[in-house]
């Protein structure tokens, strides 16, 4: 059983030297625009300069230095323990990782495995946003596996939260995605963009292997219908010694992956000393999905309460 990662804790917060998500968090306390009350903090050079600065490599660089990590840990014939890191001063919107999840992981209408959040804030005289890219937590304590009978939903060993498609199904299917607290996990209607349009595509019926089964969303025989299912960190590609499509579609660099069990690994070196928001753990959740909470050097930032108690 690989043991659970471990990041270093982030230190106290000062005034001035707030992380992204905890910055988020106050919202609504202090208002200085409008209805929803944003708090901005200036942000202090002194204190920017005590933050990690962001990778200096090229995306590409990193994510070769990723896979060459995947194909040692593979190689070594240990067992991982899988880590996701959100940069989110790196995320710009686009959404290019949603559509290459999709592309790799068909879904139809009912729900998608990732999502990028933007979220308005008004403050200041320019239009100001931040974006989070959300998709399942892979959590070492999953309330939607609590949700429904033993076996329904395993932990591997690498920590990545597998639903067993044959098992859960119908009203079990029902309760694990209700009972995820950030709905992250969806029941598949079976249906796709194109299905009933004067251009049906087969490129949405196309077979593909998920949880190491292989499947097709053909409204003929469709096994999914009916059936819960969410992120799997792309395992069907880690099994393969390939980093998650999310991963190396990152157009902004924001997205990282490794294994935390490799001490040399990326993912382990800029963990280290880093402010790092976990989330949810009033939720026991766990997260095997988290995010720096650093803000941008020299650039104000907010809180956000709101958001995040
Ligand atoms: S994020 Fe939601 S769906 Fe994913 S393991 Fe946690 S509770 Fe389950
Ligand atoms: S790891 Fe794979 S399944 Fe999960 S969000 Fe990224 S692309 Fe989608
Ligand atoms: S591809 Fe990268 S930069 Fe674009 S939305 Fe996704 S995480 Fe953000």
């Amino acid at each position: 059983m690989a043991k659970s990662y471990e990041v270093t804790k982030a230190p106290a917060q000062g005034t001035g030297r707030r992380g992204f998500f905890n910055a988020l968090a106050s919202i609504g306390a202090s208002a200085v625009t409008g209805l929803v009350g944003v708090k901005m903090l200036e942000s202090q050079r002194a204190e920017a300069a005590e933050v990690p600065a962001p990778l200096a490599e090229s995306t590409g660089n990193v994510i070769l230095r990723m896979q060459q990590d995947l194909e040692q840990t593979l190689a070594s014939g240990k067992t991982p323990s899988w880590l996701m890191v959100v940069d989110t001063r790196k995320c710009i919107g686009c959404d290019a990782c949603s559509v290459a999840c999709r592309a790799e992981n068909p879904t139809g209408p009912a729900g998608n495995f990732r999502r990028v959040i933007k979220k308005d804030l008004p403050i200041g005289p320019r239009p100001w946003a931040i974006f989070k890219p959300v998709n399942c937590l892979q959590c070492d304590d999953a309330p939607c596996a609590r949700a429904v009978p033993q076996g329904m939903i395993i932990k591997r060993p690498d920590g990545i939260v597998e639903f067993d498609h044959d098992k859960l199904k119908g009203v079990y299917a029902q309760a694990a995605a209700q009972a995820c607290p950030l709905k992250l996990a969806h029941v598949d209607d079976g249906k796709t963009f194109t299905q009933g349009t004067p251009r049906p595509q087969e490129y949405e019926n196309r077979t593909f292997v998920e949880s190491g089964k292989l499947y097709s969303r053909k409204p003929e025989g469709n096994q999914l219908t009916d059936v819960a299912r969410k992120c799997t960190f792309c395992s069907h590609l880690l099994d393969a010694g390939v980093l998650p499509a999310c991963v190396t579609t990152c157009v902004g660099g924001a997205m990282y992956f490794g294994d935390a069990n490799n001490s040399s690994s990326l993912i382990t070196e800029i963990t280290q000393g880093r402010r790092i928001f976990k989330g949810h753990e009033n939720l026991g959740l766990k997260p095997r999905v988290i995010y720096f909470t650093e803000s941008m050097p020299d650039t104000p930032h907010i809180e956000c309460v709101a958001c995040h108690s």
